[in-house]
């Protein structure tokens, strides 16, 4: 499917900027998980603690892919840490990248091939929206 504009209402993306402009990773990302409509969770992505979670989406992303590199990303992504904080299943996840003069700018924020990965065998989330510099994205993934 190709990507089409958004179709969240502002105040919720807002909030994802606002989680994203929160993570301390010099490569700022974060990501709310809804259910109906309600945010369930939020996360950042970490840099200074790995994950066993994470390690595990990784290496299983470095065999579907086919390339080890991916096997070495074990801090956690903002959607894998999202998952593992939420105590419902979500359908719908929002993810955001922030950068440029302020860290106020929308950069490109679609899930890498680790999280696409584990957020098709290990979530019921279908719902994929990001930010891009041209605001935000969605895809369904059902
Ligand atoms: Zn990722």
């Amino acid at each position: 499917m190709k990507p089409e504009k958004s179709y969240l209402k502002p105040a919720i993306l807002k909030q994802a900027i606002a989680v994203a402009m929160a993570s301390d990773a010099p490569k700022k990302m974060g990501a709310i998980l809804l259910k109906r409509n309600k945010i369930i969770a939020a996360a950042t992505n970490e840099h200074s603690k790995t994950h066993t979670v994470q390690y595990f989406a990784a290496q299983n992303a470095a065999k579907v892919w086919g390339d080890p590199n991916l096997a070495k990303k074990t801090f956690p992504h903002c959607e894998v840490k999202c998952l593992i904080k939420a105590k419902e299943d979500a359908d719908t996840i929002v993810v955001c990248r922030v950068g440029g003069h302020g860290g106020k700018e929308l950069r490109y924020g679609r899930p890498c091939r680790i999280c696409t990965t584990y957020l098709q065998n290990c979530s019921n989330v279908v719902h994929i929206h990001y930010s891009t510099e041209e605001g935000f994205f969605y895809e369904y993934w059902g």
